[in-house]
């Protein structure tokens, strides 16, 4: 399918488009690596977002109960339900930020719910987190990102990349980068390489709305100390700032990128109880 893919844009003389992240995967042995990677079965049911020329679906479709698949681009429509005339596999003509739970619960019928896609790199960030704080119903998630992103994602505290980000998707699910893979098996090839990266739900406690707001305001500049981030966005004094860290055991010149995630979320409930803000 991988080279029929290519065949199918010269076929239909598709012309691509840059602005909807249209590269698409052309090897069938990553193809295989991430379905493999995703542990698709028969009790599994996928939601892919953008599908392209179904090279991820195909496989999909050989190893789970069904597919559900979302595309933006209304050309490409047609095309999948030629290639994928099957009854486990329906495609919606939809942007994925605009979906409801409701569009994707209703064919979702098994009991393990997976997202398994290779992301337009223009709206990952904004995928991600619409999933993990609006479909609780999805469980696992293994999707292509470019590989900056999915370091991020997955970086650790006292290192360069961590950042909200990084806090947010750990603090929500258990994040794995589980491989790189290089820019060369797109077609066209993107500049950069990708990475997968798998997100598995764990169970919270914390308000992840309010949570995520006071961590991106820790985070607000980087170069900032904890405490002129916190003093800039909440008007707290930062003398009663000082005292605060004291009494959680850190240092005045502490930095966000120091705080480990489960350390942000006792921060969090704390701060709440100290300062009645958020
Ligand atoms: N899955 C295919 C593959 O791996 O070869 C295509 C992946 S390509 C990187 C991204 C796909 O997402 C394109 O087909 C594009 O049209 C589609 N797309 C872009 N924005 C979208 C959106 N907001 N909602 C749904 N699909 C979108």
């Amino acid at each position: 399918m991988a080279q029929a893919n290519i065949q199918t844009i010269k076929d239909s003389q598709l012309v691509l488009k840059k602005s909807l992240g249209q590269n698409f995967l052309t090897d069938q042995n990553i193809v295989k690596k991430i379905v493999k990677t995703a542990n698709v079965n028969k009790n599994t049911s996928i939601i892919e977002i953008g599908p392209g020329l179904g090279a991820l679906t195909e496989e999909l479709l050989k190893k789970a109960n069904n597919v559900l698949a979302v595309e933006l681009d209304q050309r490409l429509i047609p095309i999948l339900e030629e290639l994928f005339i099957n009854e486990n596999f329906k495609v919606i003509h939809e942007d994925f930020l605009k979906v409801d739970e409701k569009q994707l619960k209703d064919y979702c019928t098994k009991d393990s719910i997976k997202v398994v896609a290779n992301l337009p790199y223009y709206i990952t960030t904004s995928i991600i987190t619409k999933i993990l704080l609006e479909f609780s119903f999805i469980d696992e998630l293994y999707i292509m990102v470019q590989k900056e992103v999915a370091e991020r994602i997955s970086a650790k505290a006292k290192t360069k990349k961590y950042n909200s980000l990084s806090v947010f998707c750990q603090t929500i699910s258990d994040v794995n980068y589980e491989f790189t893979v290089k820019k060369t098996v797109f077609n066209p090839v993107p500049k950069i390489d990708s990475a997968i990266i798998s997100f598995k739900r764990k169970d919270i406690t914390v308000n992840i709305y309010e949570f995520e707001k006071f961590v991106q305001k820790c985070f607000m500049q980087k170069r900032k100390t904890w405490i002129n981030n916190i003093n800039v966005a909440y008007k707290i004094e930062k003398q009663l700032l000082i005292e605060f860290l004291n009494k959680l055991g850190y240092k005045p010149t502490l930095r966000s990128e120091e705080i480990e995630v489960l350390e942000f979320q006792e921060m969090y409930e704390e701060f709440k109880l100290n300062f009645n803000v958020i």
